[in-house]
């Protein structure tokens, strides 16, 4: 357990411990970005019947063999209306878009193809085929058939549709509860008097706005001392949550005392170590109902360590397919030096030429320097054996914002 994990293990390993948690029915408008637990068919005809799909006049195209022709215009059917008469030969409906084609029409012609002759004739300047400019009867959904599968993750043109099918309450995967703590001596708090030689809690707010860009609204349970029983304490009531991140005091020095406390709270240990940079520190525990993240102190690394391991496996408990953030290939705008034996994440802005996208570092890649992560679009991947890059070679790079995910991490695809 000294060893340092492979990330894609470590990765495996969290991922077979954080399932999801059950299911709870919540508020249609409160659904988005949440986890559909179950499939969901539709309980009507979309549209209810043939309906119009243009502003225009609905009639026989059999009348329409010789053009220009004119028809006489023996009603107005409106969106909403119920027509019952049947349209004859010679005869047309002048019809809004969304509107029930009547009995007889078999197509409709666009007011711009036409001419009004007086208030109840119409020119017909052009043929057509029948079913032309008609929305058939269940083309969106079709009574009893499964329109959204269990699993599918409530997009806005998801919610749409569960609004269409009366969805007012939706059966969805619950969302771990998570709880996020600081540690070190040295840190200030948000609201702590101001003092030059302290280390202002960076760690806890952004971990907390990481967890609030996946959909869930952290805990923050503030800063533990380096003092084994405040440590103790702080860390007792994080093991009351789903998930608890805990960032600081994971290494080996003498005042890093979460290992040992944890270990004391009865917390099973899977990982110490994992095989990347930044984020070298990031530990993996659980217990009975509680997965715990320790994550380094260094800002940089807390926040790499928590996008390669603790997004997939918050995705994970939340029932998402897609746990990964999503990778696309991008060429170097400038060299890039690298140590073979760690898979390292550096930094970069994106932008774009003909040939796809370009990658800029951000300036400093010191795991302390958070300003590279804050101007940073994109994670680009350093493969372990790579002795540095060129410029115009190409990397993957894994994008930061955005809530597309993709179901492959960054070691399925080309390196
Ligand atoms: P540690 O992991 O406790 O050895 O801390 C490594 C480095 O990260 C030290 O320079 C700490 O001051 C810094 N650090 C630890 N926790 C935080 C935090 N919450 N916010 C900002 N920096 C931190
Ligand atoms: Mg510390």
């Amino acid at each position: 357990m000294t060893n340092a994990l492979p990330l894609n293990e470590a990765q495996n390993c969290v991922l077979q411990h954080c399932v999801p948690l059950g299911t709870e029915n919540i508020d249609l408008l409160q659904s988005l970005g949440r986890v559909l637990a179950q499939e969901v068919r539709s309980n009507r005809d979309h549209p209810p019947c043939d309906i119009s799909a243009m502003d225009g006049y609905a009639l026989r195209a059999a009348d329409l063999g010789v053009v220009p022709a004119q028809l006489a215009i023996v009603a107005d059917i409106k969106a909403g209306d119920l027509p019952t008469l049947t349209v004859q030969a010679g005869q047309c409906v002048r019809i809004m878009t969304g509107a029930p084609i009547p009995q007889g029409a078999d197509t409709v012609i666009r007011v711009e193809d036409t001419q009004a002759i007086g208030a109840d004739k119409v020119q017909i300047d052009v043929s057509a085929q029948a079913g032309k400019d008609i929305r058939r009867r269940a083309e969106n959904l079709r009574t009893h058939d499964v329109v959204l599968t269990a699993g599918t993750e409530i997009t806005p043109g998801v919610l749409g549709i569960l609004a269409m099918v009366k969805a007012a309450e939706v059966h969805v995967q619950r969302r771990p509860r998570v709880a996020i703590l600081s540690s070190g001596d040295e840190l200030e708090g948000l609201h702590d008097a101001f003092d030059a030689n302290k280390i202002p809690d960076a760690n806890g707010y952004a971990l907390m706005a990481q967890v609030q860009a996946l959909g869930m609204q952290p805990v923050l349970l503030g800063i533990a001392r380096d003092d084994p029983a405040e440590l103790r304490a702080k860390l007792q009531q994080g093991l009351q949550y789903d998930v608890l991140l805990v960032s600081g005091g994971t290494s080996v020095g003498v005042h890093d005392f979460v290992r040992p406390t944890l270990e004391q709270l009865g917390v099973q240990m899977h990982f110490w170590r994992v095989q990347m940079r930044p984020g070298h520190p990031a530990a993996f525990g659980t217990t009975a109902g509680s997965k715990i993240f320790c994550l380094p102190g260094n800002p940089v690394a807390s926040m790499v360590s928590f996008e390669q391991i603790v997004a997939p496996a918050l995705r994970n408990m939340m029932g998402h397919a897609r746990l990964y953030r999503r990778t696309v290939r991008a060429r170097l705008t400038q060299p890039l030096s690298h140590r073979p034996g760690n898979l390292e994440f550096m930094r970069v802005t994106l932008s774009r030429d003909v040939n796809g996208y370009l990658a800029t570092p951000t300036g400093s890649q010191s795991s302390g320097v958070l300003l590279s992560m804050a101007r940073a679009d994109a994670l680009l991947v350093v493969p372990n054996e790579s002795k540095g890059l060129a410029a115009g070679d190409t990397a993957t790079v894994q994008l930061l914002d955005g809530s597309v995910f993709q179901e492959h991490s960054v070691f399925s695809l080309v390196l």
